[in-house]
């Protein structure tokens, strides 16, 4: 069993979805293709959902009427004059009477939740009619609502997850099962999602409980690259990568993959292979619990990140300073991911500024608060790197002329990090590049 994941721009138009259909049918054995909406869907409909919660629901109507017109064109090109495109204009032409009948009611929390996962049971239709009608691969679909759940703590629950969606396999009749990325039902029963670039995670979540063979996630490009393309020329797609490695960078900015979506694979060892659409037959990035020891694998960067430096006296041999520190920010839901410490300081950093001020005022109680935004994270991802010789040596002194503002050394023997401010990353990126590949 393989997990096949498609995203929005590898659906993004009936071109696209017909390639992706010769895809899967070059992949041989039982499948379970997991679908993303088609690219921009996702945001029209969070922004469906920002213009009824101010009120604007007529802009709301407009926004979802344009929308449809394009879906009606996407299956006239996509299912031509079948009898699946007749059945299809209608399943659009329902589906949008659903989204305004969602923008006619009150708005609410739950109102957006079943509003934004509109984009993958569209796309899912489409491709599951347009196999059975088109190619000669039959396939099922399976609806992610049905399996997909998450706890109270709104984290998907693997063992319950696992259990529904092996119940339901049992009555497909085809090897190709067609579910969507991103759908979840919340532990109250309400629709509900996994948040933004969800449809990894649900891959992942699917072949782990599945214990599949591997997991491929296929987008538009040819893997993780060892820098930034756009700012470092030239990058290469990296071969391999260990699960840690693969995690520091998913976290770091490296936008392929959603930050989450390696743990449930590295938990179940399931391979994780990122594949190119555009180019087929291209490697890709192999993410598996297979190291290779190597000085450095890849430099990626993390920007508008907010420093904040709390100093203090009474930091000095105390016990119980930081865990009050860190408290305030548990208080706002507000995640820590750099921090180094001295004797009367400490340094943090936070990438959702949204309740800086609170956590700012809360904490001058402790000592006195200093906070700079506009930063970025700068990690340096390898096998153990952070305990080779000269790993120090040779990323300071390429960055001799940048002043740094923290350094995390030790966190994690596959990661080294820095914080620098945002106006000298690209400069930091491309000496990091010569000095270290
Ligand atoms: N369609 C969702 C999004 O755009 C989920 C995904 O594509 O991964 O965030
Ligand atoms: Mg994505």
């Amino acid at each position: 069993m393989k997990i096949l994941k498609f995203g929005g721009t590898s659906v993004g138009s009936p071109e696209r979805m017909k390639q992706v259909a010769e895809i899967i049918a070059g992949v041989p054995g039982e499948k379970i293709v997991v679908l993303s909406a088609v690219s921009g869907t996702t945001n029209t409909l969070v922004s469906i959902c920002e213009q009824c919660e101010k009120g604007n629901k007529e802009e709301a109507s407009r926004i979802a009427n344009d929308l449809e017109v394009k879906y009606h064109e996407f299956v006239d090109e996509l299912l031509g004059q079948a009898p699946a495109a007749d059945t299809n204009h209608e399943f659009v032409k329902q589906t949008f009477a659903d989204i305004r009948a969602l923008v006619d009611e009150k708005y609410s929390e739950q109102v957006a939740k079943m509003l934004v996962v509109k984009g993958e049971l569209i796309s899912t239709r489409f491709f599951t009619d347009y196999l059975n009608s088109h190619t000669n691969t039959a396939a099922d679909m399976v609806m992610a609502q049905d399996f997909m759940s998450l706890d109270e703590y709104a984290e998907p629950d693997l063992k319950l997850s696992g259990k529904k969606l092996k119940h339901l396999l049992t009555e497909v009749k085809n090897d190709v099962v067609i579910t969507q990325g991103y759908i979840a039902r919340n532990a109250a029963g309400g629709m509900d999602n996994l948040r933004r670039g969800g449809s990894d995670y649900s891959a992942t979540i699917i072949g782990a409980v599945l214990g599949a063979e591997e997991v491929q996630i296929w987008t538009d490009i040819d893997g993780m690259h060892n820098n930034d393309p756009r700012i470092v020329q030239p990058t290469h797609p990296l071969a391999n990568l260990s699960f840690e490695e693969a995690s520091e960078l998913a976290y770091f900015g490296a936008k392929v993959l959603h930050p989450h979506c390696i743990v449930p694979a590295q938990l179940h060892e399931v391979p994780v292979r990122i594949k190119n659409t555009m180019d087929p037959d291209a490697h890709g990035t192999l993410i598996s619990s297979h190291r290779e020891p190597e000085a450095v694998k890849a430099i990626a960067a993390k920007d508008h990140i907010t420093a904040i430096k709390i100093k203090s006296s009474r930091m000095v041999m105390a016990y119980g300073f930081l865990k009050r520190v860190f408290e305030v920010f548990e208080k706002y839901r507000t995640p820590i991911d750099m921090i180094t410490t001295s004797e009367i300081a400490v340094s943090l950093t936070i990438d959702n500024p949204e309740h800086i001020d609170a956590i700012s005022k809360e904490i001058s109680q402790y000592g006195t608060v200093e906070v700079d935004a506009k930063q970025t994270i700068i990690c340096i991802v390898g096998d153990l790197i952070a305990e080779r010789k000269g790993m120090g040596k040779a990323i300071f002194e390429a960055l001799d002329e940048i002043p740094l503002r923290m350094i995390s050394y030790g966190g994690s023997r596959n990661n080294i990090s820095l914080l620098v401010s945002e106006e000298h990353k690209k400069e930091a990126l491309i000496k990091l590049h010569k000095a270290l590949f």
